[in-house]
């Protein structure tokens, strides 16, 4: 019998459970994937990360990881027109989620947590306040449930939680060789199908994003072959939806975490603090559940915290998702000046603290 059960060793599960051993629970971190492995991302980390992954004590092995500093955004609109926005140096960087979600993953486990790879949650039952989970031809017991398993969560869907996923945009990721004198910046362009992210990684790679419509797919695979002399048969990392409503963020003797609560605009930049922040929430949570059995005040201060932490930022967001979905609009708005630079430095400050 664990005390909590958490399902998805990405940033939030990760985090929820180092969190949770620190505290004394029995932890069980439950992953689909053997680590370490690639995840559909801009591979960005915000400013905000730092704080916590400095209370994970993990602050210095991320540093320490190959990355590329992001000292600048660049705004490109169709046909060219750059703006740029300084960020504070130092803060923001970009790190491969292979490298980034292994340093969390290990710390759980050298914390105390059992971590089972490859093991898949297929089923889930709440019975007499134990939550009996399968996961990789296995069965586990634990008192609190953590959903932390993404934007498509199985969790959530075992749980009658999952909105229907409307159609919507796709996510193609890929690495490749950095390009010559690409510089310490992270590159936010508009397409006419769409919009593109690019950041430097580490160790001479770059980290390549499209999104856009299915139909609008083929188009930006093209712009990509061409600007960046990829070859067509190149395999890239897939992911949707890139909106989702959200879920309610606690349910009986379960709290869901990160993507699996709520998905942001990826263009913000902001979904692994969501997740770590919203992991260390969790964590007080089940603690709480666990110390006091009590499932409704611990399921409704997780749900008033969820809610704060989201209080007050979530219009950035809006306001970036907007400027994606036109982004023929967007870059007549950037040529024409009216998204001037300090504009979109007062836009940038309200995601990247300074
Ligand atoms: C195109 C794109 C670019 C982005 N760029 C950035 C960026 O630059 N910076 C940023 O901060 N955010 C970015 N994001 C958002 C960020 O990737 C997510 O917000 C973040 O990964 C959420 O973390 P998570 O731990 O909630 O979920 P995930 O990282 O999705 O982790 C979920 C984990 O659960 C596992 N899992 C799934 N199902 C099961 C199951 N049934 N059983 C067991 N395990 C399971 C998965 O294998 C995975 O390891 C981007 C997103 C997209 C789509």
């Amino acid at each position: 019998m664990f005390d909590v059960a958490i399902v998805g060793s990405g940033p939030a599960g990760a985090a929820c459970a180092a969190f949770c051993v620190d505290a004394g629970l029995r932890t069980l971190l439950l992953e689909r994937e053997k680590f370490p492995r690639e995840k559909v991302c801009g591979d960005c980390l915000n400013p905000s990360c730092w704080p916590v992954l400095e209370r994970l004590r993990v602050l210095d092995a991320v540093r320490q990881l190959p990355h590329g500093k992001l000292d600048r955004v660049d705004f490109i609109a169709i046909g060219g027109r750059t703006v740029s926005v300084e960020l504070p140096p130092g803060a923001e960087i970009a790190v491969k989620r292979s490298l980034f979600d292994e340093v969390l993953m290990n710390r759980a486990r050298a914390g105390g947590a059992e971590v089972r790879e490859a093991a898949t949650v297929t089923a889930l039952a709440l019975e007499d306040g134990q939550w009996n989970i399968t996961a990789g031809g296995e069965s586990f017991a634990a008192r609190a449930l953590v959903a932390a398993d993404g934007r498509n969560s199985t969790v959530a869907r075992l749980l009658g939680l999952l909105p229907r996923i409307e159609r919507d945009r796709v996510g193609l990721q890929t690495h490749l060789r950095l390009p010559v004198n690409f510089g310490s910046r992270v590159v936010l362009q508009f397409l006419p199908a769409g919009y593109s992210g690019q950041a430097p990684v580490g160790n001479g790679e770059l980290n390549l994003c499209l999104v856009g419509k299915p139909s609008a797919m083929p188009a930006l695979r093209r712009w990509a072959e061409v600007e960046f002399g990829i070859r067509p048969g190149h395999t890239w990392r897939t992911i949707t939806p890139l909106r989702r409503a959200a879920v309610a963020p606690a349910e009986r003797r379960a709290f869901l975490i990160g993507d699996a609560a709520r998905v942001v605009e990826p263009f913000t930049g902001e979904g692994i603090y969501y997740a770590l922040r919203s992991g260390e929430l969790a964590a007080s949570a089940a603690v709480a559940l666990v110390q006091s059995g009590d499932e409704k005040a611990a399921a409704s201060s997780y749900t008033a915290a969820h809610e704060q932490l989201y209080r007050g930022r979530l219009w950035v967001n809006r306001v970036a998702r907007a400027a994606v979905l036109s982004p023929r609009l967007s870059s007549a708005l950037l040529r024409a000046g009216v998204l001037h630079p300090r504009l979109l430095y007062l836009l940038t400050t309200k995601v990247v603290a300074r």
